[in-house]
C-alpha cells in the first residue's frame, strides 16, 4: 500500500518506520528539511537498535530505510496516497487545515487517517468532502514497541473503511481495537484522569511524588507511576487531553488539576523540557524528584 505520514515527530516517524518495515512505500512528510532529518534519524537509531538486539537483519534494515521517501511539499507527498495518517502537532485548527489541503490533494479514494490523541475525529471529517473516509488510528508511544492501535470510527466513517484500517494495522504486526468518536476515546478517557488524580493527590499532600508512583507501580504493577508516566507524555498533552474531556464531556471530575495547570504555565513540561516531576539529566537514567516537590 502507499502511506503517506504527516509529521516526521515523535509519533510520525515511528508510523513511517512500522509502516516501512512491514513491505509498504511510504513518503513522511513535515514542513521543514530539518524536521525531516531529525525523524529519518531517529528512524535509523531505532533499526540499529533492533539490528543489535537480532529482531532485525541488516539488510531489512537498508530495505525499510529504502522504502521510505521524504517531502516537504505535502500536496506532492500525497498525491498518490491509498492511505494518510496525520501525526502532526496536537492543535485543532492545525488539524482542520492539514485534513481541508489533503481532501484537495489525496485521490478520491485515498483513505486520511488522524492520529490524534484526543480530538474529535467527526470534527476533523467534518472538514473534509469525504467524512465516510476519515478514521482514527491511535497508535500508542513508542509506535515500533507498543502493539496496540484504537481505530476510532467518527460519526460518518464507513465499515469499509473501518475493515481496511483494522486489517493494515493487523499486518504490521499491531492489534487494532476500534471503538466509537467521543472525547478521549477510550485510552485517553481513562489514562488521563488517573493521571490527572496522581497529580491532585500530589497537590492535596496526601503523599509525595515518590511515594504516589511507588504504590501505583508496585500495588497495582503499571510499569511506571502516574507522575513519571505523565512527565513521559508532556504536561503540556496531559493538560491539553483533560480540557478536551472536561469540554467535551462537560463533568467537573475532569477539570484539570491546578497544580498541573500552573506547572504548564512555569513550562515544567517533563522529560522534553527536562524537568517536570522528576529532573531528568543528560546521561543519567534515574531521574530525580524535581526540588520542588523534596520535602
Ligand atoms: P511532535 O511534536 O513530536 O511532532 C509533530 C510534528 O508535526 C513536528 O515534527 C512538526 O514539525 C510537524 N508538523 C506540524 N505542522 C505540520 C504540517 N502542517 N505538516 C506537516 N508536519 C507538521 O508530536 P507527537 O508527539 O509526534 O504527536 C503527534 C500527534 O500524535 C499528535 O496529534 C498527538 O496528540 C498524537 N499522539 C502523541 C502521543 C505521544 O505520546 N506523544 C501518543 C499518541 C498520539
Amino acid at each position: 500500500m502507499k502511506i503517506s505520514v504527516i509529521g516526521a515527530g515523535q509519533m510520525g516517524n515511528g508510523i513511517a518506520h512500522v509502516f516501512a518495515q512491514n513491505g509498504h512505500q511510504v513518503t513522511l512528510i513535515d514542513i521543514t528539511q530539518a524536521g525531516l532529518d531529525k525523524g529519518l534519524a531517529t528512524i535509523t537509531k531505532n533499526l540499529d537498535r533492533q539490528v543489535a538486539k537480532g529482531t532485525l537483519t541488516e539488510e531489512q534494515k537498508k530495505a525499510t530505510l529504502a522504502a521510505i521517501a521524504t517531502a516537504t511539499d505535502s500536496a506532492a507527498g500525497v498525491k498518490d496516497a491509498e492511505l494518510v495518517v496525520e501525526a502532526a502537532t496536537e492543535n485543532v485548527d492545525l488539524k482542520l487545515k492539514i485534513f481541508r489541503d489533503l481532501d484537495a490533494n489525496a485521490p478520491a479514494n485515498c483513505i486520511l487517517a488522524t492520529n490524534t490523541s484526543s480530538i474529535s475525529i467527526t470534527r476533523i471529517a467534518a472538514a473534509t468532502k469525504r467524512p465516510g473516509q476519515v478514521i482514527g488510528m491511535h497508535f500508542m508511544n513508542p509506535v515500533p514497541v507498543m502493539k496496540l492501535v484504537e481505530v476510532i470510527r467518527g460519526y460518518d466513517t464507513t465499515d469499509a473503511v473501518t475493515k481496511t484500517v483494522v486489517d493494515v494495522s493487523t499486518a504490521i504486526g499491531k492489534v487494532p481495537v476500534t471503538v466509537n468518536d467521543y472525547a478521549g476515546f477510550v485510552a485517553n478517557r481513562i489514562l488521563m484522569p488517573m493521571i490527572n488524580e496522581a497529580v491532585q493527590t500530589l497537590f492535596q499532600g496526601v503523599g509525595g511524588v515518590a511515594e504516589i508512583d511507588a504504590i501505583m507501580k508496585l500495588g497495582m504493577a503499571h510499569p511506571m507511576g502516574p507522575l513519571q508516566l505523565a512527565d513521559f507524555i508532556g504536561l503540556d498533552t496531559c493538560l491539553a487531553i483533560m480540557r478536551v474531556l472536561h469540554e467535551g464531556l462537560g463533568e467537573a471530575k475532569y477539570a484539570p488539576c491546578p497544580l498541573l495547570v500552573q506547572m504548564v504555565a512555569a513550562r515544567k513540561l517533563g522529560v522534553k523540557s527536562a524537568e517536570g516531576f522528576y529532573v531528568y539529566t543528560p546521561g543519567s537514567k534515574d531521574p530525580v524528584v524535581a526540588p520542588a516537590f523534596r520535602k
